[in-house]
């Protein structure tokens, strides 16, 4: 059976020619999916019968199914989702006071090997189809209206488990399902895409034309500390990337969002930040800085309160815009991949 959540509309137009039908058949089923979340063929009540017949018998609309639900005091909902194979990603829906962030997995483990990482801990199995991407916002957004008919998911993050670019072609069509007016309709400036530097696919978005954020995965301030927690570095060190960064902003006329973990006595020197300041100075960047969560597996320590507010007061005397991000579901778990990983492990 042929899933149609994995077709943007430009392939779901191809795929209805392909198939003998007349083009605007995509946009007909778009709004049955999309804006009406109508997921039974019998309902679309303005297709014939007859291509209604066809849907059932060749076509399906499948979601991931909830496997856990773990829900903060602060709302945070946690989810781990079950996809067709078995195989489970994690997708987070936060509540900040502008709206409801999905936090979304674009890969089944990862294998960027970023030292700090609870979702590093278990290695890429697979890239996650159109299908399963556009399925985490629909399944928070069944959540959602649960708790009140018009709420929906605001803003995506794909900041999950996996390297986006590393699934580029399905993480592109499901940000033109999610930005697409007949699709979810989410503006291109709600959604951000953080890569951990992958330099050839920075050029490769930048000439898309999106309007979408991107955030850079740094995480250190040179070659040698960042080789040390960024495996990605010693392929794409940081003097490629930050070319690669400021080809985007000119290309894209868009400023990126720099990520910063701070890891005790590792990154969060002030010469850290000193440095921090010139490798990224000539940019039009902003630094958001992550109070990093603890890992029972990871050797890495927070920072302390002093350490992060002495880092953060550097960067803006020295003319750089940073904020600390805010920390979600404290009470559960709290740091990506930690859940996905706690049920694998029960599972071997
Ligand atoms: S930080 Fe991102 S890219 Fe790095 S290992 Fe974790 S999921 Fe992969």
């Amino acid at each position: 059976m042929n899933n149609l959540y994995n077709y943007s509309l430009s392939k779901l137009e191809d795929h209805m020619l392909s198939i003998g039908q007349k083009k605007y058949r995509a946009t007909q089923l778009f709004k049955w999916i999309y804006e009406k979340r109508v997921d039974d063929f019998d309902l679309m009540s303005d297709i014939s019968l007859k291509f209604r017949e066809d849907l059932k018998n060749n076509y399906c609309l499948i979601k991931p199914k909830i496997y856990t639900k773990q829900i903060s005091s602060d709302g945070t909902i946690k989810l781990l989702l079950e996809l067709e194979d078995g195989n489970k990603i994690e997708t987070v829906l936060m509540r900040y006071n502008y709206g409801n962030v999905a936090c979304v997995s674009s890969e089944v483990g990862c294998n960027m090997g970023c030292a700090f990482c609870a979702s590093g801990l278990l290695k890429k199995k697979r890239e996650l189809t159109v299908s399963e991407l556009i399925g985490q916002i629909l399944v928070l957004d069944d959540l959602l209206k649960l708790e009140d008919e018009s709420k929906r998911v605001t803003h995506v993050v794909v900041m999950g488990t996996g390297e986006p670019f590393d699934n580029y072609d399905n993480v592109l069509d499901f940000i033109r399902i999610l930005n697409h007016p007949h699709g979810l309709a989410i503006g291109a400036r709600h959604i951000t895409v953080s890569t951990c530097g992958i330099v050839p696919r920075i050029y490769d978005y930048a000439k898309e034309g999106l309007q979408i954020n991107l955030a850079i995965s740094l995480h250190a301030p040179n070659d040698a500390l960042r080789n040390r927690i960024m495996a990605i570095n010693h392929t794409y060190p940081l003097d490629e990337l930050m070319k690669a960064v400021k080809y985007y902003e000119k290309e894209a006329n868009r400023r990126v969002t720099f990520e910063y973990i701070l890891l005790k006595d590792i990154n969060d020197t002030p010469e850290c930040a000193k440095e921090l300041v010139k490798l990224i100075k000539g940019t039009l960047a902003y630094v958001n800085l992550i109070p990093f969560n603890p890992v029972k597996e990871l050797k890495f320590a927070r920072s302390s309160e002093t350490n992060v507010h002495r880092f953060l007061d550097i960067l803006m005397k020295n003319g750089v815009t940073a904020t600390i991000r805010k920390e979600f579901g404290t009470d559960i778990d709290a740091a990506c991949g930690q859940l996905r990983a706690k049920n694998e492990k029960h599972e071997l």
